[in-house]
């Protein structure tokens, strides 16, 4: 009865683990969410706008006020320039940004070039718009293999997913690296669609560098983000895409029959969460440095093998030695009898890989971390 398109992909894993999770009352590492609260600010902005009765539909691309803010932080912050009447489309969440510009780009066919580990979403994007994916494994120390790199591009690629920071692993892409996929993608005519969800979130004096700010490539990228992760709101779905106009008149297209806009109020409170000052960033980031390190210790205290990520709210781990068991196995082990839900580490990998290693997220509030480290003090493989 179903399509073949959605034949080729299973239910996300990640939301699986959370319903487990409930079901055993477990402390839930498996979805990056926080379990704190948002900030003030943009609570009450958001509520005002609903009484403000900012409640139909917002223009299909997005609310003039954001769009114009947006195209500010953006030239502030990712160095890019953009017209906010013509190159900014707001968003269902960046989920739907990466969706939309997948299908307003691809034919049947296309190859798309996927860094591995990636973000779960990505196979569906590709099934869903038809593209063919071409992983290309980071090296054990997570730097670009070049030569794998280069093999993975041919006359049939279109287009380059690009997560940096990266979840599961962390890895912030550097300058060298942005300067070698900037090479492949002109040399081939390929797009590069950023998932940039994690602009604010890196440790270790790293920096945060949008390949759409590079001259080569400031035509042919598609630079996504969203509030989801900065602000503390994944509930209120606003994300956008930032593309030169051509391609943003693909991409609001396909995001206006989908979905005609996204939220209009919270729209609206994303104005605010925009003004917020240089000093929330730093200290999300700050915030999010010690949670990781709370983290870390109880995972390596447990006999988990894993190292700090750059960026990003997540930690990949490998499963202790001798347990006999893989990482589904392994998962459904830790949050059926020690309480603590992670996820397969399969879900972000097309190679075998992930079958020895989990994912556990630190967006979460230091007590509820501190339990996770205690619960996992009675790991007994
Ligand atoms: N991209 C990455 C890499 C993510 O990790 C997530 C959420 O975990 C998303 C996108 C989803 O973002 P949004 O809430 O803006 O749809």
């Amino acid at each position: 009865m179903l399509s073949r398109r959605v034949g080729h992909f299973v239910e996300s894993v990640i939301r699986d683990m959370t319903r487990l999770s409930l079901k055993h009352g477990a402390i839930n590492l498996a979805q990056g969410f926080p379990d704190f609260p948002a900030p003030e600010e943009i609570k009450q902005a958001g509520a005002a706008a609903i009484m403000d009765d900012h409640n139909q539909y917002s223009i299909t691309w997005g609310a003039k006020e954001l769009r114009d803010e947006l195209s500010r932080k953006a030239l502030e912050y990712n160095k890019i320039e953009s017209d906010p009447d013509n190159e900014i489309t707001i968003t269902c969440g960046s989920t739907e940004a990466m969706m939309a510009s997948m299908l307003s780009i691809i034919n049947e066919g296309d190859e798309v070039v996927v860094f591995e580990p990636f973000y779960e979403n990505y196979g569906p994007d590709a099934a869903v718009s038809g593209a063919v994916p071409r992983f290309v494994p980071l090296d054990d120390e997570l730097n670009i293999d070049e030569d794998a790199l280069v093999s993975a591009f041919n006359k049939k690629t279109k287009a380059l997913i690009l997560n940096t920071p990266n979840n599961p692993a962390g890895k912030v892409f550097t300058n060298d690296e942005m300067k070698l996929i900037t090479d492949m993608c002109v040399e081939h005519d390929v797009i590069a669609v950023t998932d940039e969800i994690y602009e604010y979130i890196l440790y270790n004096g790293k920096k945060h560098i949008s390949i759409g700010s590079l001259d080569e490539m400031r035509d042919r990228t598609i630079t996504i983000s969203g509030f989801s992760k900065t602000y503390s709101v994944t509930g209120w779905r606003i994300g956008y895409a930032i593309a030169e106009k051509n391609l943003t008149s693909g991409v609001r297209k396909v995001h206006d029959f989908l979905t005609v806009g996204a939220p209009a109020p919270l729209q609206h409170a994303c104005v605010r969460a925009l003004q917020m000052p240089d000093s929330y960033y730093s200290d999300l980031a700050r915030m999010y440095g010690r949670k990781r390190k709370l983290l870390y210790k109880a995972l390596a205290g447990a006999g988990f093998k894993c190292r700090m990520p750059d960026g990003a709210y997540y930690i990949m781990a490998d499963i202790p030695d001798g347990t006999g068991m893989d990482d589904m196995e392994f998962a459904k082990y830790l949050v059926s009898k020690v309480g603590v839900a992670s996820v397969p580490g399969r879900s972000f990998y097309n190679s075998g890989a992930g079958m020895r290693k989990l994912r556990f997220t630190f967006s979460k509030k230091d007590e509820t971390l501190l339990e996770a480290a205690s619960r996992l003090e009675n790991l007994n493989v």
